[in-house]
Order: structure tokens, then sequence, then C-alpha cells
């Protein structure tokens, strides 16, 4: 009822959407120097810029705090130290997928999991990880055809990690689709686990602001990232379709009214995935260009880095 009457509001604010946001000169400069948390900050072990390339990157693009997805790895650990998100498990996920298929991606009593497990307990509690990720559950028709499959997000393997994040205030970020059966799992996995926040990878992808105001009008413990929903991912790939929520014309109604409704429950990152990391500077600069202008100044601080420090509980 009380979920009705809140997508009914909703759907009606967006209907009073009759404009794109302004920028001010104001919100133009604050948001060329504000500090970043880039929550989507890929650091893979094959292939993977050293440690030195990462802090070269976040300090010429005023990128404060970075990581809360895989690879965990200590020597970028060591170099970043408190600006370093770390998370654990998107390289045993990929190990398990690429070796036995997806549905051994279920099985909690795979051997690479039961290590994952006993590890992430230690490093848990020894304070060198804050959360686990990112688990691809359902990328069907997202991403390299290699890397796609569809997998049910409340599984007992992916169980396992949110019991153990939930001892800890931890952390599960997680790349899925929208759909039915996404909505009732991720509701109940936070449900259970009330001491988890779940991060949604780039906001959902095929989602819309409508699918992401549902959960987290049911949900505190689920925010999402923003990375790959501006136009620089798809020039890279060559997609020739508007970007999601902004791009050179600003960012869309309905996104901006998504942050004035939940602004406690978005951040931002890059996803310069892939062998993408010489467009790092270009997905900083779109975020700084496209996206935070139009917004208040008090909501820019908490989308650029505060939502990140409370999530993550970083040091400022
Ligand atoms: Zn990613």
């Amino acid at each position: 009822m009380v979920k009705s009457l809140f997508l009914i509001l909703f759907s009606l604010t967006l209907l009073n959407l009759h404009s794109f946001a302004q920028t001010t000169p104001e919100s133009v400069e604050l948001a060329k120097k504000i500090p970043i948390a880039d929550v989507h900050m890929h650091t893979y072990f094959k292939g993977g810029p050293s440690s030195a390339a990462f802090l070269e990157q976040m300090d010429k693009n005023n990128v404060r705090w970075g990581g809360a997805v895989g690879d965990y790895r200590a020597d970028v650990a060591d170099k970043l130290r408190d600006r370093y998100i770390p998370a654990i498990g998107q390289m045993e996920f990929m190990e398990v997928f690429f070796s036995r298929g997806a549905s051994a991606l279920t099985d909690e009593e795979n051997s690479t999991f039961k290590r994952l497990y006993k590890n992430a307990d230690e490093l848990f509690a020894n304070g060198k990880i804050k959360g686990f990720g990112e688990l691809h559950t359902d990328n069907h028709s997202s991403g390299p055809p290699k890397m796609r499959r569809t997998i049910r997000t409340d599984n007992p393997a992916v169980r396992r990690m949110y019991s153990i994040a939930d001892k800890y205030n931890g952390f599960i970020q997680i790349h899925s689709q929208q759909d039915e059966n996404f909505t009732t799992d991720i509701l109940k996995l936070a449900a259970d686990f009330p001491n988890t926040i779940t991060v949604l990878s780039h906001c959902l992808p095929a989602s819309n602001p409508r699918d992401l105001a549902n959960l987290f009008s049911q949900r505190k413990n689920i925010v999402c990232e923003m990375s790959a929903t501006g136009s620089v991912h798809n020039k890279i790939l060559g997609i020739n379709r508007s970007a999601r929520a902004f791009d050179d014309n600003g960012l869309r109604p309905a996104w901006r009214n998504l942050i004035e409704s939940f602004p406690d429950q978005i951040m931002v990152g890059t996803d310069a995935c892939c062998g993408w990391f010489n467009s790092y500077s270009d997905m900083v600069a779109e975020i700084r260009n496209n996206l935070l202008p139009y917004l208040s100044p008090e909501l820019m601080e908490k989308i650029a880095y505060k939502n990140a420090v409370r999530i993550f509980k970083l040091k400022e």
C-alpha cells in the first residue's frame, strides 16, 4: 500500500518535470574541483595498471578514494592506503564461471568459494577488506558475450557472502539487470542482512529510475553507483544510443528527480574496466561536466563523495 502510494507520487513528479535542469556558474565551478569517491574503480591483476598509475590518475583527477570492485590487490592497498576501498570475490567469481560454468556460481561447496569465504572472514576481521564485488549475477544482454550469464542473485553461494559481510557491516557490489526475479531476490537479501549495504553497479543496467525508486523506497540498505550511465562508455563501445542518465545535454530530469528523492542512496563511479584505463580522465570529466553541475551544492557533495564516505567508512 505504502509502496504503491509512493510509486504514484513518484510518477506524478516525473510528469511535472517539464524542463532540463540548469547549471549555475557556481555549480559548474564547484563540480570541477569537488573531491570524488570512485566506487567502481577496477584494479585487475591481469593486465591491470600499476599501483603508481592508479595513484597518479586519482591525484590528477582529484579522485580522493577509489575501489569497491575487484580485484583485491595488496600492492594497490599499500600504495593508496586510506584512499582504497578494498573488495574481494570478483576474481573467484570469474574463476568459477570460466572453469565450471554459470551453474557452479550458486554452489557454496565449490572449493574456490570455500577458500574465498575463509579468506574473506580473516580479511574483514583484520580490516583489510570492506566488502565483496563486483559479482555479475545477470548480465545476459550486456558486456562481452563470453562473460554473459544469468543466475539467481539470491543463491547459496552469494547468500554466504552476505552472511560474512553482515558480521562486519560490509557491502556487496552486484552487477545485475532488472527483472522480477532480481527484485524479489535483492529485497529478500537486503531484509535478511540488514547490516550489509548492497551497491548496484551502474544503477542496474537497462533499468529506469522508477525501478530504482521501487527498491530504494523499500530498503535503505540498497544503493547504486552511476558508472557507465553517461556517454563515454557508449562511445568506446561504438554504441549509437543515447546515454541513460547524462550526456552533453546534461542530467536527464528523471534521474535528477531520483537523486533528489533518494539523496543518500546514489554515488558515482568510473568503470574503466576491460582495457579502458586510458579513458579514466574522460570518465571522471563527464561526471564533473555533465552530471554534478546539475545538482545543488548539498546534493553534489553527497553524490560525489559524502555518501561513499558514510557507506564505506572512509576518512575525510
Ligand atoms: Zn565493473
